[in-house]
């Protein structure tokens, strides 16, 4: 979206190759009816979030700046697309960098998480990718049945950040794509180092 136009300093900063125009791919993981498709929504800037529609599956692609620098997102919400094992595999192979999602106010999904994380270790031993594990519908406080500790202390054991989102206020869904972008190129230096 042009916002580049006034910086005519890249050849100081940039040493050549694959700088701004990285396409970082990002996969939504979690149960059903955690709100996946709402965040995803959100992000993509369909701002009705609340509206249910429900597709088998979606692709988002948006740029942001994040950090002075211009980074691009394509955010998959396929998990849930079909019951394919095919499909959980190539998903579990195809990101730089993952959500996962649980709702706070559904102590099984939580489980779940811990077991999509465990998954994500098998499918990608060696690589240090990239994860945010995400407690979305905290504004849902009356039915919370996962506290904000139990969700930092899962994070903590399972090495990576943690965020708490509300898809329906829009609350930090911003926050949790600048994590993403974060985290990506702090791995990615820390690899080129
Ligand atoms: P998915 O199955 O993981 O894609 O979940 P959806 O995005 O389809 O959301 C499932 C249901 O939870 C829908 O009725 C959403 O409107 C609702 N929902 C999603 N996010 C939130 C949230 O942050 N707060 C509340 N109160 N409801 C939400
Ligand atoms: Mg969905």
């Amino acid at each position: 979206r042009g916002s580049c136009a006034s910086d005519s300093s890249d050849s100081v900063i940039s040493t050549g190759s694959e700088t701004d125009s990285q396409v970082y791919k990002v996969v939504l993981l979690g149960e059903h009816g955690v709100g996946k498709s709402s965040l995803a929504r959100v992000f993509g800037g369909l701002e009705d979030a609340g509206h249910d529609c429900d597709e088998a599956g979606n692709t988002y692609d948006r740029s942001l700046v994040v950090d002075d620098e211009e980074a691009s997102i394509l955010l998959y919400d396929i998990w849930e697309q079909d019951n394919s094992q095919w499909l959980k595999e190539q998903c579990m192979r195809m990101g730089d960098a993952y959500i996962i999602v649980y709702s706070v106010t559904d102590k099984s999904s939580f489980e779940k998480a811990s077991e999509l994380r465990i998954q994500l270790r098998r499918a990608r031993q060696s690589e240090n990718i990239p994860i945010i594990l995400v407690g979305n519908k905290s504004d849902l406080v009356r039915s919370r049945e996962v506290s904000v500790d139990e969700g930092r202390a899962c994070a903590v054991v399972f090495d990576c950040k943690f965020i708490e989102t509300s898809a329906s206020l829009h609350h930090n869904v911003h926050a949790l794509f600048e994590g993403i972008v974060r985290q990506i190129r702090l791995r990615k230096d820390s690899k080129e180092e």
